[in-house]
């Protein structure tokens, strides 16, 4: 069952095949490089929005992290100026490097609160740089997941907001290259979970999933005893720690 059903997705975007977002990824020229560290229980997750972000964006690397005594590298180039988008309390608003002289190099974590606050303590070099935040310029328009998310936004919408401030003139042209591609994300996920109509999804149903409705699928996997994990969510049933309540409190994103 479980093969059957992933055979479904697209192995790059991890959605439904026939709703496949890969054609509509951007892939953008930034003076910023990002490294994205994504916990190793988050990477999985067809909701992951990190992951696209690093797509979307030429300068990027992802790092699967989390695992017990796992170091994370964190290799600069150049006269890098490293920043690591993490509320401690010694953190600055990224406003503050928004002219920088010298490029920045933009550690990511991508996980939630504790996962995250394990992965500064974890790696060289990561306890000691200098933390950013963002400023408080708006809600998400992340609707995937139903966790707590405190004014959170999804890591991609995180990513986005950081490089409209630190990419200059060409900054917001950037975020909503990568908000248009999220925003097609998380509207075939909800007209997938049968909560947004067909109108309601910017650009429309793609053609493929027009001709062979993916969600005739999950309906028909749902009557299956047993099948529930799989028809939801296979990232869960693999991770049953992903679904317990997360301190009530998400970083930046859980996206
Ligand atoms: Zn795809």
């Amino acid at each position: 069952m479980s093969r059957r059903y992933n055979k479904a997705r697209c192995p790059d975007c991890k959605m439904q095949a026939t709703l496949c977002i890969c054609a509509l990824v951007p892939r953008l020229q930034t003076r910023t490089r990002l490294t994205l560290l994504v916990h190793y229980r988050e990477a999985r997750k067809p909701t992951n929005t990190g992951q696209l972000a690093a797509r979307c964006l030429e300068r990027s690397t992802v790092e699967i992290v989390g695992q017990k005594d796992q170091l994370i590298e964190r290799p600069l180039i150049g006269d890098e100026v490293p920043l690591l988008m993490f509320p401690a309390d010694d953190a600055v608003s990224i406003e503050a490097f928004a002219n920088s002289p010298q490029p920045i190099a933009l550690f990511v974590p991508d996980g939630n609160w504790r996962q995250a606050s394990k992965m500064r303590r974890r790696g060289p070099g990561l306890g000691d740089m200098q933390c950013v935040t963002l400023p408080d310029t708006g809600p998400t328009a992340y609707r995937l997941r139903a966790e707590p998310r405190a004014g959170g936004l999804a890591t991609l919408e995180a990513i986005a907001r950081a490089l409209a401030i630190l990419e200059g003139d060409r900054g917001p042209e950037i975020e909503s290259a990568m908000l248009a591609v999220f925003r097609v994300m998380v509207e075939r996920t909800l007209w997938f979970r049968g909560r947004l109509r067909d109108s309601e999804v910017t650009g429309g149903i793609p053609a493929a999933a027009v001709a062979n409705d993916p969600r005739g699928a999950v309906t028909r996997a749902r009557a299956e005893p047993g099948a529930r994990a799989v028809a939801s969510e296979a990232s869960n049933r693999a991770d049953p720690a992903a679904r317990a309540p997360l301190a009530g409190k998400t970083l930046l994103d859980r996206g």
